[in-house]
């Protein structure tokens, strides 16, 4: 532990300290299984997931994982985006049936919510589910799915009700990824990889026990996932809470022997706005299941998007030409490398950076609601009319 996190955390004599310290020591290299088994994977779940972790419990776990070298299984659509949804809604079965696996990373989750015309706007989504018997037939398209190529299950948001106010006439499904008539293609971006996916629904059927609470009342379940999703991409790293950090970089520099002038200034800066941010995120940790996330979610990734543009951008002014080659310099390089390239794509997904001022100009300020929105407009409908 550094010096630092001494100042935020309890110390070492904390009990709960010791009692996470006897485990991993009593289970030094503890799977999937016995991870989940413990509460660990999602300590701010309610029990029998997590361990109804207060926001200080959390940071203990996080800070002795770190120490034990114990690492999470990941699954980070299925654990940070819906899992907490299904807590809340999901009927018992669907709790038993898909969390313990989710927890485990056995079976990995996509978010089937952007369509072409329902990105910013996505109550505009036209992909429609119709009940058919005991089952709903699913027609339709869904865009910048991450992780489909990998997924077992899929949440999917569709119009059940296309004769009512948009918002009102959506349902919330989980769907399996492997069900005839979906069409999974890869979307290839500028690193190379291929990182989301477009989806497509050909008479899809899948079977009304799919259906998570009540149907077309899926609109408040879907928001809540997205809140979810802001308080997941916003943990420490800079690419939406992965990776690495501003003091990484400057612990990079300082290895390298340091740097002088402008880029000293601007290495500053980034390790201000990152330290600020650290302790932002302290205050927030608690907000993801206990407490509904709310729109202080929004005012931390819009912080930490253009943040994580910023290091990634000065960690290649510092390394010169030689850090536009993904093998660069060192060994650790592919991870400033890619993060690059992956950065203009931070202040896009999840909310852009435009949407999120929103968010927080009405919800956190009390200013009045965008008018485009309230008349039921979409972005694109405005702008042609101005
Ligand atoms: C890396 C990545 C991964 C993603 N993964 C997923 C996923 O797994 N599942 C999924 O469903 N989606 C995913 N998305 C899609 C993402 O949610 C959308 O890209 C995002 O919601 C924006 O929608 P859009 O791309 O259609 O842009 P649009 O909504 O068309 O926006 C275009 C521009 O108009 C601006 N704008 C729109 N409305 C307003 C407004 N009211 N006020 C001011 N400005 C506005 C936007 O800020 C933006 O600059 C991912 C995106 C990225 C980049």
């Amino acid at each position: 532990m550094t010096a630092t996190m001494s100042l935020d955390l309890p110390g070492e004599d904390d009990p709960r300290r010791q009692e996470l310290r006897s485990w991993f020591s009593e289970n030094p290299e503890p799977s999937p299984t016995q991870l989940r088994d413990r509460g660990l994977v999602v300590p701010h779940w309610p029990k029998p997931w997590g361990l109804d972790a207060e926001p200080e419990l959390q940071l203990i776990i996080e800070d002795e994982m770190k120490r034990a070298g114990a690492k999470k299984p990941i699954n980070p659509i299925g654990t940070g985006h819906c899992g907490p949804v299904l807590v809340v809604h999901g009927t018992e079965e669907q709790k038993q049936r898909y969390l313990p696996p989710m927890l485990t990373g056995e079976e990995m989750w996509c978010q089937l919510f952007s369509e072409a015309d329902a990105g910013s706007d996505l109550a505009n989504l036209r992909t429609r589910a119709v009940r058919d018997g005991d089952e709903y037939i699913i027609n339709g398209q869904k865009i910048w799915t991450s992780l489909a190529e990998v997924a077992k299950f899929g949440i999917l948001i569709a119009r059940t009700d296309p004769n009512v106010s948009k918002h009102t006439g959506i349902s919330y499904f989980i769907i399996d990824m492997e069900t005839p008539g979906i069409e999974v293609r890869p979307i290839v971006n500028m690193s190379g990889g291929g990182l989301f996916n477009e989806v497509f629904f050909d008479e899809v059927h899948i079977p009304v026990a799919s259906l998570v609470g009540e149907e077309h009342n899926g609109w408040a379940m879907a928001k809540q996932t997205l809140a979810n999703e802001r308080v997941s991409l916003s943990q420490g790293g800079l690419q939406w809470g992965h990776g690495p950090t501003a003091r990484d970089l400057v612990e990079a520099v300082r290895e390298r022997g340091g740097v002088k002038g402008p880029l000293l200034q601007r290495l500053m800066d980034a390790y201000i706005v990152g330290e600020i941010l650290r302790y932002h995120r302290l205050a927030l940790v608690s907000a993801q299941l206990n407490k509904k996330p709310g729109p202080d979610a929004s005012l931390r990734k819009a912080l930490a998007d253009p943040h994580g543009k910023v290091v990634f951008n000065l960690a290649l002014d510092i390394e010169g030409a030689s850090g536009m080659l993904s093998d660069g310099p060192s060994e650790d390089w592919a991870l400033w490398n890619s993060g690059f390239l992956f950065s203009p794509a931070l202040t896009v997904g999840g909310g852009t950076s435009e949407v999120l001022r929103n968010i927080i100009g009405e919800r956190l300020l009390g200013l009045p609601h965008d008018i485009d929105v309230e008349l039921g407009k979409t972005w694109a409908e405005a702008q042609k009319r101005d």
